[in-house]
């Protein structure tokens, strides 16, 4: 994963390899899945842990997940405005993300509700290019049934 990546866009990941970001101002998350067990895996791994296999292939995971746990963050690291909800979303390929949740209150959190992936600015880099970060807000599917 070394070597001269080609720019073509003024918006840069917050993370090389990371996020694949769209035209449309989306993006998704790039993760690796084994071609001899299909386990998925995120960040993209290298090597399966379950099989061993070296030749991982390099996948776009599922924008939608539902909500695994999450906690409140009240302390940061400055630039990062506090109080914020930090959750664990499960990803139907199986995969567990970590993520910043945007767009609902703790009280608005619940345990499996739907939630989709977005991707916002975070800041800019030293040559003045947007760094893209993601989140997850809740789904406009919703899971209202309960
Ligand atoms: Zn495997």
């Amino acid at each position: 994963m070394s070597g001269p990546e080609t720019v073509t866009s003024t918006a840069v990941p917050f993370r090389p390899g990371v996020l694949e970001l769209e035209g449309n101002g989306g993006g998704r998350l790039i993760g690796s899945r084994c071609p001899a067990c299909g386990a998925h895996f995120f960040p993209a791994r290298e090597v399966c842990p379950g099989c061993l296999e070296q030749d991982m292939e390099r996948v776009p995971l599922s924008g939608q997940g539902s909500l695994y746990t999450y906690t409140v963050v009240r302390q940061s690291a400055p630039g990062f405005p506090v109080p914020y909800l930090l959750g664990y979303v499960d990803l139907p390929e199986g995969v567990r993300v970590l993520g910043q949740l945007a767009g609902l209150s703790q009280d608005e959190a619940r345990i499996g509700m739907a939630l989709a992936l977005t991707v916002q600015p975070v800041g800019t880099d030293e040559e003045g290019r947007e760094i893209i970060g993601y989140s997850f807000r809740p789904s406009a599917e919703g899971d209202r049934d309960d």
